[in-house]
């Protein structure tokens, strides 16, 4: 499972732009793609790529018992107590804070490891922001400028050190002929039905991955001669006692689920359309670099003129993951589910694709002759070579002088030229490029 790090303190300490250096991501056309929504609150903080872990910004954790402001703060706290670390956040300038101190009592209940992170120290003198602090006791104190990004790598490298290491070996260590499969949506959309329909079929073997714990449940399956893992989503947990509890941080499962897999599904409702939250998942799932099947469900409750209307509606607000396919099922009834499988291996085998440097250079080189990179002032970017970066997502690293000046849309055809060239479907591409000659 990815480690959970929950950010508290008072409002205005800078929380949410501690959340911005940490979760942003440091693929920058990934992050930018119009129609992608970021949820402020939930992330994925990948700045050690080989150490992801997702990251909560709780919102006012002090407040009133009461109303909205009672809600937040007590679903705040029960992130905090459900987190690996919390980091709690204060202002470097304005020093303790009668709200710092009640936070602090909190915290002193709670079991979960913790540290001071002094913020906003730019401009000051570390020891004497700190010194305010002192009283509060904590043996791990940081000082941090989350809007100048000091101090960001040592709370990183801090955080690391002291989060659980590889939770994820039940899940990952297997058959390497066994594809992981996340089915994900927002509540509603049909995950639980999907997922029981999958797994109710005939011909079908089941069962429960041993050694994964209420937290990671993950279910192997056979189905015409093939082998899956389907990861932890809603649909697979028993709804019953534990749902409210579950629910409540099904975003940071989403998430979970999301790093697991190989191939994420994600459910859309037909009848409601592409929604902000939907956008958001599917923004995951590009950050991630998974590859991407979009399940339009309950396709059964339209009618014909819906349909119509609806497929326009959707192409166009699926845009920006037109690389990835769009299936439309239904769940409730199990119409277009052979569909939705084949749809899935085609993204898993665009996504597991092996490359050699040959084919990888022979690309560059004609895309570059096509169509090569526009001058900039005076200059031109040559790019020289390339050669394979990894799998799920593909991953191409491109050497050549004067990268800098590539621009996005010169990217993208890149981009695309690569997907035509190789016929990839549903996977996610990557570009990294290397300045040499
Ligand atoms: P939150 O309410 O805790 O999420 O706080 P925000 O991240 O919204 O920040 C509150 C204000 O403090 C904003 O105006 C930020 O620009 C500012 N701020 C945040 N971090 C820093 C910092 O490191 N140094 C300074 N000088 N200002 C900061
Ligand atoms: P989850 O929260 O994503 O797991 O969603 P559920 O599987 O619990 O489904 C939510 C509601 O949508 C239930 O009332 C289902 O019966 C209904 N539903 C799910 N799939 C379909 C479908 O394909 N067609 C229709 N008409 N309803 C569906």
């Amino acid at each position: 499972m990815l480690p959970l790090v929950a950010l508290v303190g008072r409002p205005n300490v800078g929380k949410s732009t501690l959340f911005n250096a940490l979760t942003r991501s440091r693929d920058a056309l990934v992050h930018d793609e119009p129609g992608v929504t970021r949820d402020r609150n939930y992330g994925v903080c990948r700045l050690d790529p080989e150490r992801p872990f997702v990251l909560v910004d709780t919102g006012g954790i002090a407040g009133s018992e009461e109303g909205l402001a009672g809600a937040t703060a007590r679903q705040s706290r029960a992130a905090a107590e459900e987190a690996d670390l919390i980091l709690f956040i204060v202002d470097g300038r304005e020093g303790a804070s009668s709200i710092d101190d009640e936070i602090l009592a909190w915290l002193r209940k709670v079991d979960t490891p913790t540290f001071l992170v002094v913020n906003k120290i730019d401009g000051l003198d570390p020891q004497t922001a700190l010194a305010d602090f002192a009283r509060y006791g904590f043996k791990d104190v940081l000082a941090t400028s989350s809007a100048h990004k000091t101090g960001i790598d040592t709370l990183l490298a801090r955080a690391l050190a002291a989060l659980p290491k590889d939770g994820d070996a039940e899940i990952l260590d297997d058959d390497p002929e066994r594809m992981r499969v996340a089915f994900v949506g927002r509540p509603n959309v049909g995950k639980s039905t999907l997922v029981n329909r999958i797994l109710g079929e005939e011909r079908m073997i089941a069962s429960d991955v041993p050694g994964t714990t209420r937290d990671s449940i993950a279910v192997d399956l056979e189905r015409d001669g093939r082998k899956y893992r389907l990861i932890d989503t809603a649909g697979l947990r028993r709804k019953g006692r534990v749902e409210e509890a579950v629910e409540k941080f099904s975003i940071v499962k989403t998430l979970q689920a999301i790093e697991q897999c190989q191939v994420a599904v994600i459910l859309i409702d037909a009848v409601e359309g592409i929604t902000e939250q939907d956008a958001s998942v599917l923004g995951a799932v590009l950050d991630a670099g998974r590859a991407l099947v979009v399940a339009i469900n309950k396709w059964d409750g339209l009618t014909d003129y819906q349909r119509q209307q609806n497929e326009a509606l959707l192409s166009r607000k699926l845009a920006f993951v037109d690389w990835a396919e769009a299936v439309r099922i239904s769940a409730l009834h199990g119409s277009g589910l052979r569909e939705l499988f084949k749809a899935v291996h085609r993204a898993h085998a665009s996504a597991t694709k092996k490359f050699t440097t040959a084919d990888i250079t022979k690309a560059i080189e004609i895309a570059y002759e096509t169509n090569p990179p526009p001058v900039v002032r005076g200059h031109v970017a040559k790019l020289r070579f390339a050669h394979p970066g990894g799998e799920n997502p593909p991953t191409f690293i491109v050497h050549g002088t004067r990268l800098r000046t590539l621009s996005d849309s010169y990217r993208r055809y890149l981009e695309n030229f690569f997907r035509k060239r190789f016929k990839l479907v549903g996977t996610p591409v990557r570009f990294i490029f290397k300045e040499g000659e």
